[in-house]
């Protein structure tokens, strides 16, 4: 791979291998500059003329569009704003309104919780006959039937890295009639995604993860263009509203992605997201998946070898992953923290996963070989086995 890994673009700490950007992408290094020009003379000197002069209004659809690039999506297919939870909550809600004499939301058992915690939350909202059901994740394809009014998945399980076949699912969930919703959150900037071409009819992800925007980086949504001057916004908010500025009393939306914006954008947070989108530049997903692939079957063939303690929890064939390996042990937690304590930072998921994400744009094979030697040290020496090793914190 010529163009990578672009580790000179990353403010990482000396020391530090960080399998953890499926949780919270690195800061890349230009970011902090950028920030600082937005608040001095962005927010400092243009004051509220910024809306207009800096490009702050239509920042959700810009970057929306350089998110779209790298999901398969047309341009103006894609908005910005609020956070994933929010975006699910927008998504799901248009799919019940597109099919009106169906009551049931269809996801699986290995969602998110927050995905599910907001169909739950919308449930609750609707009128009596509204349910959401639960298949276990190989069986979800099965349980697609004709009462199903939408079908909401995560494309790649977050303990895991387990994949959806994205294309098939969405064939059959729109085959029975029901609308297609899926979930990049952990897919977005860590593997190729074709999203005009599965067809679905919406897609929403976050940004902290793989596309490194920062800590409470703005979510994305996508809606079918065909579909996105018929979307019913269920958070009919100002921003959303075809005319802001006309301060009308009712509610008119926008038209086409525009209505899935609320209300005022989180323009600080959305310009480091800007300027962080920069380290894509002339990097194509499909080069980002062939390296991550290979740095996912470098680790899993070496931690094998070295660490007998450990369970593949992940898809042992490549294809069926995403750009995270796991690994169950009996103490995952202890050993992830011993971990962390030596420098290479990955997490844990309850019960008992150890949890290592891989982004080519800034690890190699060496730092793929060099973690796993100091696991092997580890559990060989029992290095965890330590009472400030067990205090669970509030973030795991
Ligand atoms: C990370 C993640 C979230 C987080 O939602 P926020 O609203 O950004 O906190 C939601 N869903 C999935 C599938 C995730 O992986």
């Amino acid at each position: 791979m010529a163009n990578l890994p672009r580790k000179d673009l990353f403010d990482l700490p000396e020391g530090v291998i960080y399998l953890d950007g499926n949780s919270l992408g690195p800061l890349p290094r230009h970011v902090p500059a950028r920030v600082a020009e937005v608040l001095r003379a962005e927010w400092g000197q243009e004051l509220i003329r910024a809306w207009n002069s800096c490009g702050w209004m239509d920042q959700p659809a810009r970057v929306g569009n350089r998110v779209a690039r790298l999901i398969g999506a047309p341009e103006g297919s894609v908005v910005m704003g609020d956070t994933l939870s929010i975006k699910v909550f927008q998504a799901l809600s248009a799919a019940l309104d597109m099919r009106p004499d169906r009551r049931v939301i269809l996801s699986d058992s290995g969602n998110f919780p927050t995905d599910l915690y907001m169909a739950e939350g919308l449930v609750s909202l609707k009128s009596a006959g509204y349910e959401l059901r639960l298949a276990e994740p190989e069986a979800v394809e099965a349980a697609i039937d004709e009462h199903v009014a939408a079908v909401m998945l995560t494309e790649v399980d977050y303990r895991s890295g387990r994949r959806h076949d994205m294309t098939a699912i969405t064939r059959a969930a729109q085959a029975a009639g029901a609308v297609m919703i899926w979930d990049l959150a952990h897919s977005a900037g860590a593997m190729e995604v074709d999203l005009a071409g599965s067809n679905c009819e919406f897609a929403v992800g976050c940004t902290y993860k793989y596309l490194n925007g920062g800590p409470g980086a703005p979510a994305f949504i996508y809606v079918r263009p065909d579909l996105a001057d018929k979307a019913k916004p269920a958070l009919s908010g100002w921003l959303g509203h075809d005319a802001p500025f006309a301060f009308e009393l009712g509610y008119r939306p926008a038209p086409g992605i525009e209505r899935m914006r609320v209300g005022t954008p989180p323009v600080v947070q959305m310009s480091a997201l800007e300027a962080a989108l920069d380290v894509w530049d002339g990097v194509e997903m499909a080069e980002i998946r062939a390296a991550s692939v290979a740095l996912c079957e470098q680790f899993i063939a070496e931690a094998e070898a070295a660490c007998p303690a450990l369970r593949l929890v992940s898809p042992r064939e490549a294809a069926r992953r995403g750009s995270q390996v796991s690994f169950a042990f009996e103490h995952g937690y202890a050993a992830m923290q011993a971990l962390i304590a030596r420098g290479v930072i990955g997490d844990f998921r309850a019960p008992d996963v150890m949890r290592f994400g891989f982004m080519p744009l800034y690890l190699d094979e060496g730092d793929v070989s060099a973690a796993v030697a100091i696991l092997a040290d580890i559990l060989d020496n029992r290095a965890w086995d330590r009472p400030e090793y067990r205090q669970a914190s509030r973030v795991t």
